[in-house]
């Protein structure tokens, strides 16, 4: 039972905030008046029986083991649909950087991954005054998806980075659970440039100078807000190019790695196009669609009604990678049965607090000047950061 009231809750995002702040336009699709037609003989219908499934879904699989593959290091498949060989966590505590919310067991990652993010945080201190990291979600143990939460993060490559700077002391477990992610936002458009300083633009500048990061995932309105800014930081725009606009990464922001050279069986995304991406329409593009999802988040009554949350989509392990299924019964594991409750560790994890505040909501004076007074309707969008 407790399985079942867990995938009904299940979110679907990067980090997993409200769904009611990530909605895309409606095309608008008119309805079509019906034309008379003959209508065709009733067909026989034989039904197929959907063979019943043998496994639970993958998420649940993946997201119940607590160790790492005694695998050689590899990322298997693609970021959102692949698994972890042999991988090693990030210490909760180093010289520049703390993991956060510890119960959720996912600061897991290729060597490459722990390398990569060891050496951020010693070169942004020394280098932008960025005082550590706070560390959020890389990847589970061996990978594959997860309970809650992100669609990518499968292969050990991608990683979130608090916008918050580490305190200076040292995080009890309690306050890695509790403290919350500030937001970048103003309102759901625009940035606050208090909140969001120099620092934060050289810090990002320099978690994408390194050849080995293919992307990074920022909202929109803080990609608007590097273009803009820039040049207070340096001459070089390069670095922007790979800095990509995506819903909800407004108190974080996510690093993916390309695969390590010759590393069989990883799949690289499409590389970003050479340019900055600050001009062009599809900055304004987003901003109408975040006009758009803030005046639907606007509209939307305030006790909340019965809707069903969203599913997820049950991903089994045979939709993986063939190597997945080594990786999950490597060292002797025993993979989660059909029937079997999810280990009390994995529910802590599902459980756990989401780690940044919510997107600001349009004030009523703003939503006047949008609408007027209309309503608008909304269609969900595709969460995967894959762009
Ligand atoms: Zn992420």
């Amino acid at each position: 039972m407790r399985r079942l009231i867990l995938s009904l809750t299940l979110v679907v995002f990067c980090t997993g905030l409200a769904t009611a702040q990530m909605p895309i336009p409606n095309s608008g699709t008119k309805p079509v008046a019906a034309k008379p037609s003959k209508k065709p003989a009733p067909k026989k219908s034989v039904k197929k029986k959907k063979p019943a499934p043998k496994q639970p879904p993958a998420r649940e699989m993946f997201g119940s083991v607590d160790t790492p593959s005694p695998l050689e290091a590899r990322a298997i498949g693609s970021y959102s649909k692949g698994c972890l060989a042999g991988g090693i966590s990030l210490p909760i505590n180093g010289p520049d950087w703390q993991v956060m919310r510890l119960s959720r067991n996912r600061n897991w990652g290729s060597p490459q991954l722990i390398d990569y993010l060891e050496r951020l945080s010693s070169d942004a201190r020394a280098l932008d005054g960025w005082p550590g990291l706070l560390v959020g979600d890389l990847s589970q143990p061996r990978g594959g998806p997860m309970l809650t939460g992100h669609t990518s993060h499968q292969v050990g490559l991608d990683a979130d980075i608090w916008l918050t700077p580490m305190p200076d002391h040292t995080l009890s477990p309690e306050e890695r659970e509790e403290m919350i992610a500030v937001t970048m936002l103003k309102d759901p458009l625009t940035v606050d440039t208090t909140v969001f300083t120099d620092m934060h633009v050289k810090f990002i500048r320099r978690a994408a100078s390194y050849p080995q990061v293919a992307r990074i995932f920022v909202h929109p309105a803080i990609k608007k807000s590097l273009c803009d800014r820039a040049a207070l930081v340096g001459k070089d725009r390069a670095w922007l190019g790979k800095v990509r606009p995506w819903w909800n990464h407004h108190y974080h922001f996510h690093v993916r790695l390309a695969c390590p050279p010759d590393m069989a069986g990883c799949k690289n995304q499409k590389p970003v196009k050479g340019d900055s991406g600050c001009g062009g329409k599809e900055l304004d593009n987003w901003n109408s669609m975040l006009k758009r999802s803030a005046i639907w988040t606007a509209q939307q009554p305030i006790e909340p009604d019965n809707k069903k949350p969203r599913k997820k989509k049950n991903v089994r392990l045979r939709d993986l990678p063939a190597d997945c299924k080594t990786v999950l019964t490597s060292g002797g594991h025993e993979p989660l049965a059909l029937d079997a409750e999810l280990p009390e560790a994995a529910l802590l994890a599902a459980a756990s607090k989401e780690a940044g505040q919510p997107i600001p909501l349009l004030s009523q004076a703003q939503l006047q000047t949008l609408v007027g007074g209309g309503r608008i309707g909304m269609l969900m969008p595709d969460r995967n950061p894959a762009r």
